[in-house]
C-alpha cells in the first residue's frame, strides 16, 4: 500500500484526488490518498506528493496558519528520492519555494506569462516523459465529494487529444524561461518546453488533472512503486 499526499492549500485539489484514484485503478495498485492540511501530516509515511495548481500567492497565504508549505518543503529536502508532481502553481512552488530556500528544479518561472485569465487555452502537448501504460481500462465515475463538488470531466467534451498528444489545459499558466532550463525537458507545446523533470520532481505548467488522461498520475505511482522495491 502506498500513500500519496495532496497539498490541500487551494486550487484544483479535488481533481487531483480523483485523478490519482483513477490512475491507481488503471494500474491496479492500491493507493491511499492523504489530504495534507497541516505540516505535522507531512511525515515519513508519505511516499509521494502532489502540489496542485491554483494561485500560488493565495497558497502561500493559506499556508501561514498551519505552516503546510514549510512542512512540504522540509519533506522534499528530507526525502529527495520520493516523487513529486507539481502542476501549474505547484510548478511555481517547486521553482520558487519560500525565501531562503533553494529551488527544487533548476529553471526560472514567469508567472501569468501567457497573459490574463481570458487568454487561458487548451492545446496538444508532446510528451517525452516515459509513463506507464494502463493495465486495465477502468471507466471512472467522477463522484461528488462531501461539499457536493464534482470535478470537471473536461476531456471528453472539451479537450481532444490526437496521436498520443497530451490534452494540455493552460489556465493563467506560468512559463518556464526557456534559456534558464537546466533540467530535463519532458513536455513541449510546439517548440516551447512546458514540462521538466529533475530527479524525482516533475513540474508541468498545465493541468493534467482536468483531463481524463492519467499518464502523469501513473508516472507518480510507478515512481513510488520503484522507490519502494
Ligand atoms: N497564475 C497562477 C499563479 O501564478 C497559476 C495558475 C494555475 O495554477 N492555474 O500562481
Amino acid at each position: 500500500m502506498m500513500r500519496v499526499g495532496i497539498a490541500m492549500l487551494q486550487g484544483a485539489r479535488h481533481e487531483h484526488y480523483e485523478a490519482i484514484k483513477h490512475a491507481s485503478m488503471e494500474m491496479q495498485q492500491e493507493v491511499e490518498v492523504v489530504e495534507l492540511r497541516k505540516a505535522e501530516q507531512v511525515d515519513s509515511s508519505i511516499d509521494g506528493l502532489i502540489l496542485p495548481g491554483g494561485e500560488s500567492t493565495t497558497m502561500r497565504i493559506a499556508s501561514l496558519s498551519e505552516s503546510l508549505l514549510e512542512g512540504l518543503f522540509d519533506w522534499m529536502m528530507k526525502y529527495p528520492d520520493r516523487p513529486v508532481l507539481g502542476t501549474c502553481a505547484g510548478a511555481i512552488l517547486l521553482a520558487q519555494p519560500t525565501q531562503g530556500r533553494e529551488s527544487f528544479i533548476d529553471v526560472d518561472v514567469a508567472r501569468n506569462a501567457w497573459g490574463r485569465q481570458k487568454f487561458s487555452f487548451e492545446a496538444g502537448v508532446d510528451v517525452t516523459l516515459e509513463t506507464p501504460n494502463k493495465s486495465a481500462n477502468a471507466e471512472f465515475e467522477l463522484a461528488r465529494d462531501k461539499f457536493n463538488h464534482k470535478p470537471l470531466p473536461m476531456t471528453k467534451q472539451v479537450v481532444k487529444s490526437t496521436s498520443g498528444e497530451f490534452p494540455g489545459v493552460f489556465i493563467r499558466a506560468p512559463r518556464f524561461i526557456q534559456n534558464s532550463i537546466k533540467c530535463q525537458p519532458v513536455a513541449h507545446l510546439s517548440q516551447e518546453i512546458v514540462g521538466v523533470l529533475q530527479g524525482e520532481k516533475l513540474a508541468l505548467t498545465f493541468h493534467p488533472e482536468l483531463t481524463s488522461d492519467r499518464r502523469f498520475h501513473r508516472w507518480l505511482i510507478s515512481r513510488i512503486m520503484d522507490s519502494k522495491q
